[in-house]
């Protein structure tokens, strides 16, 4: 029988591009030829420990070659890939290995203590460190390579078996697993490569989390599909990203918008040679209008991208052709989806009516790993993906994303979708970052309340900030209050975490103080 599964794409690229560069980090390079072996070797080495089909095998570790190989290897064997967050600690760590029933777990050396402590916890039977044997009872990695055989795989995976357990961002609560099967995956990958430009001398620059869906299956799998190289950095540095896109010519740059403002306001930006890149996509948060200009007025295709984990996740994209035409836009379904725009009262929405946007389509999950009730919930006549957001669509079916269903809040009864605030908030050029939130009030029910970072030495206040904002925005949409603060809290993959904003802020004496 075929093989189906991701777990087949070295063999078929070594088959027809052995020796062009599939994978480089730090000064390293692997052709596809030996990411092929290597994979092999991995599988041989994994079935050696009674890995098999249907068995989950965890991943922890900053963006390296062993995560491309590790979710190959397992992809080769019917074994389903559980990519785990680096920030969690110990105890949430040990709750997912437990949770998604993880047999064995690889690691960096930079996450060895908790691997070893969530390992123990959750009973994971084999735990093998990158770094090599660690007398604690790691096999090593490299070890388990150089013993294992590079013969031929032959199990028959099919489209509908689970390939990763990938977990949600967790912006709005605690991650979901989403099960997203070989075909889930593939026909994401198919859809970016129609609807892209990548080609098979892409030169795809990583800086995003691998074990987040973005990083790993809008980035990384759609250039391996194509035989392209993909540029992994272990982990997210603006001055790097700058240095490896001018000395490596790098064509195809993903990132959430913090990224790109984190990128964009390094000295170096101005002088940097960006003229290799040929695709820009931004996505995963609402990209404001500061950060769309910034990156047009260099001359750059900037695409945003609308998606979700459950969906592997891309459900939206601007063509190249449309970035400055559709600027602000997300742009159209991807070749091989559909989506739907639907009211509260469950009717179609007309174009310049708001809604929650439905998503169908081969790349969508068949449901979360041991959540039912979740599963359930989440689809809607039959097969629509329930996505929770908020999407206008203008005449001609292109797509703007509002803000979630569960950050909006209602202030003297108009709802009031905190992105667009933000966005206003945000082209006061003392403002490096902000978030609005719903604060309870005794006349209007709630009123925003915004939380700003300031560039350092602005000498700008909270009436400044307001003071922006009238005649800008309509008065029910103006925050009553502002709060200045250092930081705001952040998932890793950049997003900010509105509940955590609101614990922190949505209760303490702002001033100017709420009227
Ligand atoms: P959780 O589901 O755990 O709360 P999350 O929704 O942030 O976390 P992801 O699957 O990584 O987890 O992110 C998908 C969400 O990101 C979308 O549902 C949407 O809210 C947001 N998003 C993605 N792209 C865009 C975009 N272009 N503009 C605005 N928001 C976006
Ligand atoms: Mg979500």
């Amino acid at each position: 029988m075929l093989n189906q599964g991701i777990g087949s794409w070295p063999a078929r690229r070594a088959r027809k591009t052995p020796e062009r560069v599939a994978v480089v980090h730090e000064d390293r390079t692997w052709t596809y030829r030996e990411l092929h072996e290597r994979v092999l070797r991995l599988a041989d080495a994994l079935r050696g420990l009674g890995v098999g089909r249907g068995d989950r095998v965890a991943y922890l570790g900053p963006n390296h070659p062993a995560f491309l190989e590790t979710l190959f290897a397992a992809g080769a064997l019917g074994t389903v890939f559980v990519p785990l967050n680096t920030r969690l600690a110990a105890r949430e760590l040990a709750h997912n290995l437990s949770d998604s029933g993880s047999t064995v777990l690889v690691h960096a050396p930079e996450q060895a203590d908790a691997a070893r402590t969530a390992a123990a916890e959750a009973g994971v039977r084999h735990r093998i460190a990158l770094a090599g044997p660690d007398g604690g009872g790691a096999l090593g990695y490299e070890q388990l390579l150089a013993g294992a055989r590079t013969g031929h795989l032959d199990e028959p995976v099919a489209p509908e078996d689970p390939c990763i357990i990938m977990y949600t961002s967790g912006t709005t609560g605690r991650p979901k697993g989403a099960v997203l099967s070989h075909g889930n995956i593939t026909w994401n990958s198919v859809n970016v490569l129609v609807d892209t430009d990548l080609a098979g001398d892409e030169v795809t620059l990583v800086a995003a989390p691998l074990f987040h869906t973005a990083g790993l299956n809008m980035t990384c799998l759609p250039t391996l599909l194509k035989g392209g190289r993909v540029v992994l950095l272990g982990a997210f540095d603006p001055e790097r990203v700058l240095e490896l896109v001018e000395s490596l010519r790098v064509t195809y740059l993903f990132g959430v918008p913090t990224m790109y403002d984190a990128i964009a306001a390094r000295p170096r930006w101005a002088t940097t040679d960006l003229s290799s890149l040929r695709t820009l996509n931004c996505g995963g948060a609402p990209v404001p209008a500061r950060t769309i200009a910034t990156y047009l007025a260099r001359g750059l295709a900037f695409s945003q991208g609308y998606g979700m984990t459950e969906a592997s996740p891309g459900v939206l994209y601007l063509d190249k052709e449309q970035t400055s035409a559709k600027a602000g836009s997300a742009g159209v379904p991807h070749f091989f989806t559909d989506t739907r725009v639907v009211l509260a009262d469950g009717r179609d929405a007309g174009p310049g009516e708001r809604g929650e946007i439905l998503v169908q389509g081969p790349n969508v999950m068949t449901g979360y790993w041991g959540r039912s009730e979740d599963t359930q919930a989440a689809f809607t006549d039959g097969d629509w993906l329930r996505t929770g957001d908020i999407v206008s669509t203008d005449a001609d079916g292109y797509a703007y994303i509002v803000d979630r269903v569960k950050d909006m809040f209602v202030s003297g009864g108009e709802n009031v979708y905190p992105a667009e605030v933000e966005d206003v908030i945000l082209t006061h050029p003392a403002v490096e970052e902000c978030a609005v939130i719903g604060v309870p009030d005794r006349v209007w029910g709630e009123v925003g309340r915004a939380v700003v970072v300031l560039r350092p030495g602005s000498g700008v206040d909270e009436h400044d900030i307001l003071g922006h904002l009238a005649g800008r925005l309509a008065k029910y949409k103006v925050p009553k209050s502002v709060v200045i603060t250092d930081t705001l809290p952040r998932t890793a993959s950049g997003k900010i975490i509105k509940p955590a904003v609101r614990e922190r802020h949505g209760r303490e004496p702002a001033d100017p103080s709420p009227s």
